[in-house]
């Protein structure tokens, strides 16, 4: 690839920071929180209208059908592309608009897109909004520097990825609209930290656990089987058996913090008994539920961690009289990896070397991100997550993206483009 097209891309990316930045910040003052869903819309028609004014065609994709879609929250998507001088490859950046709410302990406006000292302030800010702005000048950028590309670009605008991204990734997924076959490579620019690629994330069990014992009077508990006693000798089970055999497994991914690269089980959360809030009688509990929450490895098969977690409940509902106990999957993710050797791991590499002087550090995620639907729905292997801004400040209070992070990013997303791509006249 020529040294020259790139210093001509990069030049431009240089003189459009201001642009970069205000848009930016114009995402973030559309208030698109998830839970409800707020202002999906205007977002999508915001980032569709900017770029059909840079030469994509654009459409918009509702999840028409899906519960979540309503007429007070609608779920619509935005697609993009343009397509090169010639056929090749397809490059397709997505990102998700829908932001976590806001919460306390903010001493700037959340949804106020300020600029101050270097970062742009605002729920969002870094997830992922400054990502957005990135892959959309990206392409910008080597339009304006008269690149010829072949292939095509996309981008994606999709909702819902903080609470599962069934109408929004996931979508677009079932419907062919990124697809093998039609699509080679997705970034996904969620804020991983400018020089880190991330490779994949680990596996998701969700799972409810409901414990049944029989109800007595609360004077006379022994003539009863109390739910919640049994619930927590489950919990001190899993706390004294499984959790140390768990911090014992390890995966060859390179998942963040390293505290994370082993399986782990956390209690999402638990009731039983009386509600708390109400009129108190005296019973003994005859019922207790929980929810857990087991991230598994990817050499940890699904049916062995089900297996193992039936097994515990199995010796502990065995060890107490008159207690039985039913188990139901709530959620199910399956471990992902880009494969080794993958050339848009590569091209992403070299990028970072040219723009930032060092080499890409690889990391796995240690919750979930759209990537499990880009891999399991779409079966597109070749997808990773590349963006600016720090991961710690996800989620947040006073959560910001540094602009330095965002030029560079945006200068990183353009010319792994350009080499995933390649140029036929520049
Ligand atoms: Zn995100």
């Amino acid at each position: 690839m020529s040294a020259r097209v790139i210093d001509r891309v990069i030049g431009e990316i240089d003189r459009a920071v201001d642009e970069i930045v205000a848009f930016a910040c114009e995402l973030v003052r559309i208030p698109t929180v998830n839970p409800p869903g707020e202002a999906y819309e205007p977002c999508a028609r915001l980032i569709g209208n900017h770029l059909a004014r840079r030469g994509f065609d654009i459409e918009y994709i509702t999840a028409e059908g899906r519960p979540e879609h309503t007429s007070r929250y609608p779920r619509v998507n935005v697609v993009g592309a343009r397509r090169g001088s010639t056929r090749g490859p397809v490059v397709h950046f997505n990102g998700h608009t829908d932001v976590v709410p806001a919460g306390d302990g903010w001493t700037v406006e959340p949804f106020g897109g300020l600029v101050r000292d270097g970062r742009i302030y605002g729920r969002g800010a870094c997830d992922m909004k400054a990502g957005l702005a990135a892959a959309i000048f990206a392409a910008e950028a080597l339009r304006r520097a008269d690149v010829s590309l072949a292939g095509a670009i996309e981008i994606s605008g999709t909702v819902d990825e903080e609470s599962g991204g069934f109408a929004g990734v996931a979508w677009l997924a079932e419907r062919g609209r990124i697809a093998r076959g039609r699509t080679d490579y997705v970034i996904i620019p969620e804020p991983l930290n400018v020089d880190r690629i991330c490779i994949g994330h680990r596996g998701v069990y969700w799972f409810e656990l409901t414990l049944r014992g029989r109800i007595a009077h609360g004077s006379m508990p022994f003539l009863g089987v109390s739910a919640i006693d049994a619930m927590a000798h489950v919990v001190e089970m899993i706390r004294t058996g499984l959790q140390p055999a768990l911090e014992r497994r390890s995966t060859t991914m390179p998942v963040v913090p390293d505290a994370a690269r082993h399986a782990t089980i956390n209690v999402n959360g638990l009731e039983g008994g009386q509600a708390i809030d109400g009129i108190q009688t005296p019973c003994v509990a005859d019922r207790c539920r929980a929810v857990f929450d087991r991230r598994f490895l990817l050499e940890e098969g699904l049916d062995d961690v089900r297996r193992e977690i039936e097994e515990l409940v199995g010796r502990a509902v065995a060890s107490l009289d008159g207690v039985t106990s039913e188990m139901r999957d709530l959620m199910i993710v399956h471990p992902v990896m880009t494969p080794d050797g993958s050339p848009l791991v590569d091209a992403l590499d070299r990028a970072i070397r040219r723009v930032l002087g060092r080499p890409a550090r690889l990391v796995a995620s240690p919750g979930t991100y759209d990537h499990k639907h880009v891999a399991r729905i779409a079966g597109i292997p070749h997808c990773v997550a590349y963006g600016p801004g720090e991961l710690e400040l996800a989620h947040q209070p006073d959560e910001w993206c540094g602009i330095d992070d965002l030029v560079h990013a945006t200068k990183v997303m353009a010319a792994a483009t350009l080499d995933l791509m390649g140029i036929v006249a520049g």
